[in-house]
């Protein structure tokens, strides 16, 4: 088995922050997959093409506009961005934001900007329309969420949205089934690489911020191949570090 990986970033920007990083680390990284030749394909691919990586975008800052699209375009990786519908063009400040956390201030992309991308190839998904814990909503709310965002969306960029990130990786059965009326691919964030039958409606990912020092990004490159178990290590890694 060899394993393929959903990449996450949130912003890109030097604040240092738990979902920043920095542009030119961001360009270093989708430099360093296209000299190793790993293929970035489309989050609607990354379960049948094993050894892949597939990179998402959540909550759709606009520093994606300035910096990543641009990259992006350049080596001709496609990305997921998963827009907040009842923010766009506003601030990442929907009331579950902690802001003790040390999280910026940071302005997201408008209507148009999310058109623009949408039509250069971009795939916009849905992160609900005001991006709170599901599980805390009533069934009712829950439904209302994933409803409003995916059709304000699809009104605004003229395409289907088929594809949907939980906010904080926060669901429970009942939210998986309310995503599976409305998506074909739902992302959490459970940290893993995708393995053979995963669920289609908790895709594990791997966010970047862990992979931000250069030498733990080589490490992705570790499950291509036959070294399953070299990327079972890595993980460890990855692990050990998160609990520090
Ligand atoms: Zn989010």
């Amino acid at each position: 088995m060899t394993g393929s990986c959903i990449l996450t970033y949130h912003s890109l920007d030097t604040s240092g922050s738990v979902i920043s990083i920095p542009p030119a680390v961001f360009r270093e990284q989708m430099d360093w997959l296209s000299e190793n030749g790993v293929p970035v394909v489309p989050l609607d691919r990354i379960r049948e093409t094993p050894g892949a990586v597939a990179i998402t975008f959540d909550d759709g800052f606009r520093n994606f506009f300035e910096h990543a699209a641009p990259v992006l375009r350049q080596f001709r990786f496609p990305a997921t961005v998963f827009a907040v519908s009842g923010f766009c063009g506003g601030w990442n400040d929907w009331p579950s934001q902690p802001r003790h956390a040390g999280i910026p201030r940071l302005q997201l992309m408008g209507w148009q900007e999310l058109e623009q991308l949408a039509k250069t190839g971009i795939t916009i998904g849905c992160h609900t329309a005001t991006h709170p814990y599901l599980s805390r909503l009533s069934a009712a709310e829950v439904e209302e969420e994933l409803y409003r965002s995916r059709s304000d969306i699809e009104q605004r960029i003229g395409m289907a949205v088929e594809t949907f990130a939980y906010p904080y990786g926060d669901l429970t059965p009942r939210e998986r089934q309310a995503a599976a009326r409305h998506f074909h691919l739902a992302c959490g964030t459970k940290l893993a690489f995708l393995s053979a039958g995963c669920d289609a409606l908790d895709l594990p990912r791997v966010d970047a911020y862990y992979l931000r020092r250069r030498l733990w990004f080589r490490g992705v490159d570790k499950p291509y191949g036959s070294a399953y178990l070299a990327a079972r290590g890595w993980l460890r890694v990855v692990r050990q570090r998160l609990t520090i």
